[in-house]
C-alpha cells in the first residue's frame, strides 16, 4: 500500500512539546504518531497506528504459537468480581470507579484476572478441559499518580494480558516456561535489548514472578546483575543476605553518652572516633542504626505508623519498601502524627522507645543486616545523646525485618555471595506470574479431577506492555535527527521522496511507489508538489524513521535513485531498473 504524503493524515512539528520528557516521546508527538488528549491519554494517528498494529501481530503470533486462544472482555465491568478478590478496594485510587444511570458501580478494568477466571468457571468443569491458555489485546485503564513520558506510563493504555489454567503445580509450571519461552521470541522479534529479572508479586500475589526489563537511562524500574553468577533481579526483589548471628559475650555493655553538635551522621561518626574510639577498628557510618518513621496508608484510608532500623549509610528505598508491602502506600510520618507519641524525641529515636511493645507501641522493623549479635550505636531517646553498644538481641529486639535499604551498586550478591552487584535502568516490557490459587479460590474456580474430586485450578497470569512497547523501541532506536524504526514494527517498509520538481521525476518516484506497492511492499510516497522543498521532504523522512529512504531526483539524469539506510546513514546508487527488485530484496531480507 501507498501512504502519499500529500493526503496522509499527518502535521510533523517543528517544536518539541513542551510536556515531553522523553526523547521518544517528543519524537512521536513531532513525528505525527500521536496526539495527546489529557494526560496520559492519547490519540493514534495513522503513523501511530500502524506500529501499534504490527507488534501486536508480533505478539498475537507468538501467543497462538503456544496454543493461547485470543478473546476479548469489554473495558467496563462491573464490581462484583472485583469485590470478591478485595481488589475493588485494594486498587486504591488507581482504579477509575464509575456508576450507572441506576446507581450500579462499575470499574473500568485495570487487568482483568477476575473476569478470565470467572469465564473458565462458566464454561469449564473438567481436568479433560485442562490446561487452558487465554489472552486478549485490550484497552486497560489505571489512574497512575503519575503518568509520564507520553506512552511509558498511560492511564489508558493497551495490554497484552494471558491466564493459564492448570490442575496442579506440576501443569503450572509447564504452562509458565511455555509463556516465558513465547517472551523471549516476542522481545528479540521487536528487537529490543532486554533482561530477565527477579520480581515481586506485589499485590497479585502467587509465588514466582519474573520481569522482561528494556535496558533503557530513562526507565522507572532499577535492576542489578551479579558481576559473577547469571543472578538478576528488580531491586524491589532484592533479597539481602542477613549476615551470621554473631556472639556478643565480649562485646562492651551498653552506654548512653552525650553527642553535642552531631546532627548528621557523619559529624556522629567523627565525634565517636574523637571522644569514643573502637578498639577494634574506627567508627563508621554503617555502624550507626539510623531510625526512619513513616506512615502506611492501607487501602481502606487507616494510617499505621512504622518505624524502620537501618544502617546510617543506607536510605529507606520508597519503591522496594511499597514493593514489600502493595497495597498498602507509604508516606512520611506528619509532624503531628509523630507529636502523639511523646517517647519520640525528633533525631534521637532508638530502639527503646519502639516495638509493639514498647512506650511507643510503633511496630519496629530492622533492615535485615541488623542481625543478633550486631552491635550499634543510635539515638539514646533524649536530645543530644546516643546509645553506643547496643546488642540486638541483648539489648533490644525488633518485632521483624524489612527490605527497605536501598540497594547499590558493589553490593554482595545474595545468590553466589562472591560476586557483587551491578545496577542499571529499565523499561518494564512485561511480567509474568505464577499466580496459584489466589483467584480461583476468590472465585471458586473448581473443575473435578480423575478421580471426581473437586479441586481447585492454579493458574498463571502473563502480561505485556503493548503501547508501552511502542514508545520503549522508538526510545531504543532513535537518533538525534528522528525515529529509527527496525524494520518489524516500522510504520512502512519504505519511504520514497520525490526530491525536484521535474514531471519526470514523480513520474519515475510515482512508478517506484506503485511497483513496490504490486509487491505488497508498504511505502511512504512523498508526493508533496509545489512549495514543499526536499530539503522539508528529507528532513520528514528522517524523523518519521522508516527504515529505507529512497530519493528519486538528481541522480534520474543518470539513470539512477539514491538508496539510504535510515540507521546507519549508508547510501548506495541503485539503477532505476532495478530499483523495485532490489528495495523488495532489502525488506524481504
Ligand atoms: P509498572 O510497575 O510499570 O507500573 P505494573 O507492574 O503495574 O507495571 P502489570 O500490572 O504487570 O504492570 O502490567 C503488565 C504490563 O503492562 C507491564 O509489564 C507494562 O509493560 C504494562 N503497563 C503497566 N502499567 C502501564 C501504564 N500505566 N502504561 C503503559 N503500560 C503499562
Ligand atoms: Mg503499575
Amino acid at each position: 500500500m501507498i501512504l502519499r504524503m500529500s493526503s496522509l493524515f499527518v502535521r510533523t512539528l517543528r517544536d518539541d512539546p513542551n510536556d515531553a520528557e522523553v526523547p521518544s516521546h517528543r519524537l512521536l508527538v513531532r513525528a505525527g504518531y500521536i496526539r495527546r488528549i489529557a494526560p496520559g491519554i492519547y490519540t493514534w494517528l495513522p503513523l501511530g497506528l500502524r506500529v501499534l498494529r504490527k507488534i501486536e501481530g508480533i505478539i498475537r503470533d507468538e501467543m497462538d504459537a503456544v496454543g493461547a486462544q485470543e478473546l476479548s472482555f469489554p473495558a467496563l465491568l462491573p464490581k462484583e468480581p472485583y469485590e470478591a478478590t478485595g481488589r475493588w478496594s485494594e486498587y486504591g485510587d488507581n482504579v477509575f470507579r464509575l456508576q450507572d444511570r441506576k446507581g450500579g458501580d462499575y470499574l473500568l478494568g485495570p487487568t482483568h484476572e477476575e473476569m478470565f477466571t470467572l469465564v473458565v468457571k462458566d464454561l469449564y468443569s473438567s481436568y479433560k478441559d485442562l490446561p487452558l491458555s487465554i489472552y486478549q489485546i485490550q484497552t486497560k485503564y489505571r489512574d497512575e499518580a503519575r503518568p509520564r513520558a507520553g506512552l511509558l506510563r498511560g492511564r489508558e493504555f493497551v495490554m497484552k494480558d494471558s491466564y493459564s489454567f492448570d490442575i496442579d503445580d506440576a501443569g503450572l509450571e509447564v504452562s509458565y516456561q511455555k509463556h516465558r519461552d513465547a517472551y523471549v521470541r516476542i522481545f528479540d522479534r521487536l528487537g529490543f535489548d532486554y533482561v530477565i529479572v527477579k520480581a515481586t508479586s506485589g499485590a497479585m500475589g502467587g509465588s514466582r514472578s519474573e520481569e522482561f526489563l528494556a535496558r533503557a537511562a530513562v526507565g522507572e524500574d532499577t535492576y542489578v546483575r551479579c558481576t559473577q553468577c547469571d543472578y538478576a533481579a528488580n531491586v524491589e526483589a532484592v533479597a539481602v543476605r542477613p549476615p551470621a548471628v554473631i556472639s556478643y559475650d565480649e562485646t562492651p555493655l551498653a552506654h548512653a553518652e552525650e553527642t553535642p553538635d552531631t546532627p548528621t551522621i557523619d559529624s556522629l561518626v567523627d565525634h565517636l572516633n574523637a571522644t569514643f574510639p573502637r578498639e577494634d577498628r574506627p567508627w563508621a557510618a554503617g555502624d550507626t542504626l539510623k531510625n526512619v518513621l513513616v506512615v502506611l496508608k492501607h487501602p481502606d484510608g487507616t494510617r499505621e505508623p512504622l518505624a524502620i532500623g537501618l544502617p546510617g549509610d543506607r536510605e529507606v528505598d520508597q519503591k522496594r519498601l511499597e514493593g514489600q508491602l502493595e497495597p498498602i502506600e507509604v508516606e512520611a510520618m506528619t509532624e503531628s502524627e509523630l507529636a502523639k507519641h511523646p517517647s519520640l524525641v525528633k533525631g534521637y529515636i532508638g530502639p527503646a522507645v519502639l516495638g509493639e511493645e514498647s512506650a511507643s507501641g510503633i511496630r519496629y522493623l530492622v533492615d535485615p543486616r541488623v542481625v543478633e549479635g550486631t552491635r550499634w550505636v543510635t539515638g539514646a531517646n533524649v536530645a543530644g545523646s546516643h546509645v553506643i553498644d547496643l546488642v540486638v538481641g541483648r539489648d533490644f529486639t525488633p518485632d521483624g525485618t524489612i527490605e527497605a535499604a536501598d540497594v547499590r551498586d558493589g553490593d554482595e550478591c545474595p545468590h553466589c555471595s562472591e560476586g557483587t552487584l551491578e545496577a542499571a535502568r529499565g523499561i518494564e516490557m512485561g511480567h509474568i506470574f505464577a499466580l496459584g490459587r489466589k483467584y480461583a479460590e476468590a472465585l471458586d474456580l473448581k473443575v473435578l479431577d480423575e478421580s471426581g474430586k473437586l479441586v481447585t485450578v492454579t493458574m498463571g497470569s502473563y502480561g505485556v506492555g503493548v503501547s508501552r512497547a511502542v514508545a520503549a523501541i522508538a526510545e531504543g532506536t532513535l537518533d538525534d535527527i528522528g525515529l529509527c524504526w527496525p524494520r518489524d514494527v516500522a510504520p512502512a517498509d519504505v519511504h520514497i521522496v520525490a526530491a525536484g520538481k521535474d514531471a519526470t521525476i514523480f513520474a519515475a518516484a510515482t512508478e517506484l511507489a506503485e511497483a513496490l506497492s504490486a509487491q505488497g511492499i508498504d511505502v511512504v510516497y512523498d508526493d508533496r508538489a509545489g512549495k514543499v522543498s526536499p530539503g522539508v521532504k528529507f528532513k520528514d523522512a528522517e524523523l518519521i524513521g522508516v527504515p529505507t529512504i529512497v530519493t528519486v531526483g538528481r541522480g534520474l539524469a543518470d539513470g539512477t535513485v539514491e538508496v539510504r539506510d535510515r540507521a546507519s546513514g549508508e547510501r548506495l546508487e541503485v539503477a532505476v531498473a532495478d530499483a523495485a527488485a532490489h528495495l523488495t530484496g532489502l525488506v524481504r531480507g
